[in-house]
């Protein structure tokens, strides 16, 4: 282990592994094979740690370990109140290491330290919510009176295969882990291969919890080898996916042969509505909290801002300025609010869209790398204006902190250019106009509106994107039917 705070001149937190395992069955555990991966810090782009690269055998071992916990129980039959207790013990265990999960979570992926505190803490939040949600479960039963009794015995699946991408990939992970575990199913996470370390934490905070082992099991590695193996496996029955929009059509593809239930987050091109009645300042605000925050890495980016004629150029000139006055930095320094992009093949995406961005829009603010930071996956906040929608900038995730402004006349054209695009995640819309405000929203194709507010969410609403974005809800009851079967038991009276 390392534990210098200075090595290479940057941040580098005091015990930081050099190697992450697997996690099997209540062991830490290497690949049979002895593969590993490198694993890269975006600040140096040095190899920090070697992580165990996951193959067919490895994701056999681990569902074997899953599917036995599972039928041997106790877990899927433990009293739901047990179960809760179990899963506030590792909200707590989650609350009381959120500096040092903050701390580790900005070393792995770059995210401002003051944005990654949140993270942990909403990650405690999921487990406390799914306790308390199926310790109110109830399920329905309907009489034909003098003939038959029909009742839901609602029951876990079997062996749940997380896969999760590298944003936020802690409060991700949890996102699935806390309803999946909540319901009484056995779960094999494979995090993404970019940021593992976080992850690694999971282990131990729930054997201190008290989880049976084999319950949580863990395995690292690529998305072609360990992810493939995971989907591709009989005795896993549910896989629930949160990544690129590609992926999860392979995923779709490669689960048919075992008709498996699907749950998919997937990509998104979100559009930030703004009209002349809007409270400007309040949209100036969120519409670059919603862009630049957590570095433009988040599937629910407001990545496209459509602004009405009037307000059009005071608009790009209030954000702009506010735009370049963005800290850019290192992650670890409190002051900083974009730090540095996951991996450097992320970056050179995203540094390759601001160039392509430069053919097609008015570049108002950024434009590639702060002159201040020439080393490390930086990428100023960049802002294009009078951008079209055929435009690549128009069309595409960047995931990066790079934003694309169009101007509309009518409200029929903002509505065109909103849906004109394949993703459907999440819209944001800015008015004082109460009809319009509603009207909007009900015909926007988003899975998620923010009404003249910021993206901060409800953990009782579904949470899921239309069009390219995904395949079903997650969130509040519609979690709790995804990782459980629905039997239906009829009675002759
Ligand atoms: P990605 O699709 O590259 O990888 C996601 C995960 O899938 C990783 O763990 C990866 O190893 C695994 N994977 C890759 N190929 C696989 C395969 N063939 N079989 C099985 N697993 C495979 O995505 P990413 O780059 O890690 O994440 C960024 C993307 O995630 C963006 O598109 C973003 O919008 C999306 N995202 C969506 C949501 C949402 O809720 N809608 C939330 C966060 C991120």
């Amino acid at each position: 282990t390392t534990s210098s705070s200075t090595a290479l001149g940057r941040h580098v937190p005091e015990g930081l592994p050099s190697h992450i395992q697997h996690y099997i069955g209540g062991e830490f555990v290497d690949s049979l094979g002895g593969q590993t991966f490198d694993v890269l810090d975006p600040v140096s782009n040095s190899t920090y740690a070697t992580a165990a690269a996951g193959q067919q055998e490895d994701v056999d071992r681990a569902v074997t370990a899953a599917r036995k916990a599972f039928l041997d129980g106790p877990w899927p039959t433990m009293k739901p109140r047990e179960r809760a207790r179990v899963l506030n013990r590792i909200a707590d265990a989650v609350e009381a290491q959120e500096a040092r999960l903050a701390e580790l979570e900005t070393f792995d992926t770059g995210l401002p330290i003051t944005q990654a505190k949140g993270q942990a803490l909403r990650a405690a939040e999921n487990f406390r919510f799914f306790a308390d949600l199926v310790v109110a479960q109830f399920d329905d039963a309907m009489k034909v009176p003098g003939s038959q009794l029909n009742y839901v015995n609602r029951k876990p699946i079997g062996v749940a295969g997380l896969i999760t991408p590298w944003n936020t990939p802690f409060m991700l992970e949890s996102w699935k882990l806390a309803p999946a575990l909540a319901t009484g199913n056995t779960v094999v996470l494979k995090p993404a291969e970019f940021t593992p370390l976080s992850a690694s934490l999971w282990a131990q905070i729930f054997r201190d919890a008290g989880l049976p082992d084999g319950v949580f099991n863990l395995v690292n590695g690529l998305g072609e080898e360990a992810g493939d193996a995971l989907v591709k496996h009989p005795d896993v029955p549910l896989i629930s996916f949160t990544g690129e929009t590609t992926t999860g059509q392979t995923i779709f593809r490669n689960a048919a042969a075992n008709l498996k239930g699907l749950s998919m987050e997937l990509g998104g091109k979100s559009p930030c509505v703004v009209f002349a009645d809007a409270d400007l300042d309040a949209a100036i605000d969120s519409a670059l909290f919603g862009v630049f925050s957590l570095n433009g890495e988040r599937c629910t980016a407001g990545s496209r801002i459509l602004v009405e004629r009037p307000v059009y150029e005071e608009f790009c000139g209030k954000f702009a300025a506010r735009a370049r006055n963005i800290v850019v930095g290192d992650p670890h320094d409190p002051k900083t609010e974009v730090g540095a992009l996951v991996h450097p093949v992320h970056f050179e995406k995203v540094a390759s869209y601001v160039e392509v961005g430069k053919t097609e829009g008015r570049l108002l603010a950024g434009g590639g790398r702060p002159e201040h930071l020439p080393e490390g996956n930086y990428i100023a906040p960049t802002v294009f204006a009078d951008v079209s929608p055929e435009a690549r900038i128009f069309q595409e995730e960047i995931f990066g902190p790079v934003v694309a402004i169009t101007p509309f006349d009518t409200d029929a054209e903002a509505l065109e250019l909103a849906n004109n695009t394949r993703y459907g995640l999440a819209a944001y819309i800015w008015t004082q106009d109460l009809t319009r405000a509603h009207t909007f929203s009900q015909n926007v194709e988003a899975g998620m509106v923010w009404l003249n507010s910021h993206n901060v969410r409800d953990l009782r609403t579904p949470f899921g994107g239309v069009k390219a974005s995904g395949l079903g809800h997650e969130g509040g009851y519609r979690s709790i039917d995804f990782y459980t079967d629905q039997q239906a038991v009829h009675i002759s009276l």
